[in-house]
């Protein structure tokens, strides 16, 4: 199965390359955050005890070999710990269960009857409130189709702000699903607690909760390991990959992080010959054997093992390995190597290249080792469409995630995800909630404005308005202005488009090119849309700059602020999907679950 996810990755590799105009320099951020803008509020290894903690109103609880071992017999054990005043905070915990096919933590605990559970059941989350002692399920996501091995250590993580709180969980660094508390009972504030259900046994480790901050956030360091094999040889110098990939890629993240983090990027002295062939590999091409054959982790393996005697790998946050010419399709795995290292580290994550890329598909693969997920059609892109960019129905030239050939910016979703956009940045209006008027300014430049607009439906959907100008980066886009999204949490990670971009003007072109989705006060552009299915209205009021005044909320509140007009737009729902494509599309749902199962992605 694996292949077919190397595939996907792949689709973003095929883009024809164009010479980039754009000019390299090495410089760093102009802004360094200090301390990345992680502020620990609490940390326990559990090596003093439960000292720290306060004292258990059920379930039994114990420290050994500075492990907090917890059970219950019959009711929710649970231990808290914390100040009640912390309200946005993100926490996270290693588990592992002796017993047991439930992890459980609690955020927001006031009391007993008074917080959130967040809780993993081998293959899926479950949100629960309890609130006066009444349990309320918040959201319980499908099963993905594997199971976590709930007997080894995982690390457990939730994020959650806002007064109506949203609430993000992952599972070892990679986010899971968000849901926002849409029941009218919100907790504000609270600690942090763990939690066992009856009959389960759990080990808990390295408690850590600090502020809200981005996830990706200060220098990342990179080492570009340079491997050839016996019956392919390199073309390019060291210097020469250097000089293509690491300047421009630098210069991307820095400028589409706000500044807060950046690449320093090393490449090895020269080629180093891997024992084995090319062909015993066999990741060339998306045909090739080695992608279910594991030989993907294996390329990564050996070439680490390769250049382990003179690279120093404590140094680095991130591998990747070029091969040459044309002999590696790209692809990312992003969380489950398990390489170690003469160095005594382990490396989980790292990335296959091929010498014949530019920077930008290294800039695609790196959004997938920041834990951003693909963003095009996994089921167009297994059916070997004629041009790659097909794929690209749901955002088309959008987002990088999308596609990479034209190396646009990381659009309002991922920005989010990776904490680039603080909440103090996103306007949330909630299901009921009349409307609002609010000023949006440019998604590229660095403000401390509103940049995105949520409008929520349910706990897991909403509407996500975001302003694209031709700035930086963004300067590839094919028009501009203000892009409206439909927003799945519930699809983040099954390659049929959590992100679908609203076309206010289908007309144009193909669904894949997205030529003028946006809104904008200019001739020929529709400055209005509506939705009925969601009674959904959004009108621009005026431009200043490169802000839009925008009304949104419901047709009627909008329309007391704007006149109606004829653009009545439907979420994308539905892809209309060949019946010879079914097998595909399944077979593609289930590599995207094996994705989730750690797989090779792309
Ligand atoms: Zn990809």
């Amino acid at each position: 199965m694996k292949h077919v996810l190397g595939l996907l990755i792949m689709f973003c590799l095929l883009m024809p390359a164009f010479p980039t105009t754009v000019a390299c320099d090495d410089s760093g951020p102009k802004v360094v955050p200090a301390g990345n803008g992680i502020e620990a509020l609490f940390q326990d290894d559990f090596s003093q005890g439960l000292a720290r903690w306060n004292p258990p109103p059920a379930g039994a609880w114990d420290v050994q070999n500075q492990e907090l071992q917890g059970s219950s017999d019959g009711i929710l054990g649970m231990i808290s710990a914390g100040d009640s005043a912390w309200t946005d905070y993100v926490f996270s915990v290693h588990v592992r269960n002796r017993e047991g096919l439930v992890y459980a933590v609690l955020v927001r605990w006031q009391d007993p009857d008074n917080y959130y559970r967040v809780v993993l059941k081998q293959d899926h989350f479950e949100f629960w409130l309890r609130r006066s002692g009444d349990e309320q399920l918040l959201y319980r996501e499908s099963p993905w189709g594997f199971s976590t091995a709930m007997d080894e250590w995982h690390e457990v993580k939730v994020k959650l702000y806002g007064v109506v709180p949203t609430i993000e969980a992952y599972i070892d660094g990679q986010p899971e699903i968000t849901v926002k508390d849409l029941s009218g009972r919100s907790i504000s504030s609270g600690v942090i607690g763990l939690a066992v259900e009856a009959g389960v046994l759990s080990f808990f480790d390295d408690v850590k909760v600090a502020t809200l901050h981005p996830d990706i956030a200060g220098p990342y360091s990179i080492i570009l390991l340079l491997v050839e094999f016996p019956d392919v040889k390199h073309t390019q110098s060291p210097q020469q990959m250097y000089d293509k990939i690491f300047p421009a890629l630098n210069r991307y993240y820095t400028e589409v992080s706000y500044n807060l983090t950046w690449i320093n990027g090393q490449v090895t002295p020269e080629w180093k010959v891997l024992q084995k062939p090319s062909t015993y590999y066999d990741i060339s091409t998306i045909t090739g054997s080695g992608w279910q054959k594991g030989r993907t982790v294996e390329f990564i393996a050996d070439a680490i093992h390769v250049w382990d005697g003179e690279v120093d790998y404590r140094k680095y946050d991130y591998v990747f390995v070029a091969g040459p010419r044309d002999s590696v399709w790209g692809y990312a795995e992003t969380c489950c190597l398990q390489i170690s290292t003469d160095d005594g580290i382990t490396i989980t994550r790292g990335s296959g290249e091929r010498e014949n890329y530019d920077w930008r598909t290294y800039a695609h693969e790196l959004g997938h080792i920041f834990s951003l997920p693909d963003l095009y059609s996994y089921e167009i892109a297994f059916s070997g469409p004629r041009d790659w960019r097909e794929a690209a129905i749901y955002v088309g030239p959008w987002d990088l995630m999308s596609r990479s050939d034209d190396r646009p910016q990381i659009g309002a979703w991922g920005k989010i995800k990776l904490g680039w956009i603080p909440p103090g940045r996103i306007l949330e209006l909630l299901p009921g909630q009349q409307g609002a008027i609010a000023t949006i300014d440019p998604l590229e430049t660095q403000t401390s404005g509103i940049q995105s607009i949520i409008v929520y439906l349910n706990a897991t959907t909403y509407f996500l308005i975001e302003n694209r100008q031709p700035i930086g980066f963004d300067k590839v886009l094919p028009d501009k202005g203000v892009l409206v999204s439909y927003v799945d949490e519930a699809k983040c990670w099954r390659g049929d488009g959590p992100v679908v971009v609203q076309d206010a003007s289908p007309e144009t072109g193909p669904r894949w090119q997205l030529l003028h989705p946006t809104l904008d006060i200019a001739p020929g552009k529709r400055d209005r849309l509506a939705n009925q299915t969601y009674d959904l209205a959004i009108g621009l009021l005026g431009k200043q700059g490169d802000s839009y005044k925008i009304t949104v909320g419901n047709p009627s509140f909008v329309d007391t602020s704007y006149p109606p007009q004829q653009n009545q737009l439907e979420p994308m729902s539905i892809i209309a999907v060949s019946p010879v494509l079914v097998a595909l599309v399944i077979l593609g749902i289930y590599v995207a679950r094996r994705r989730k199962a750690r797989a090779t992605l792309g």
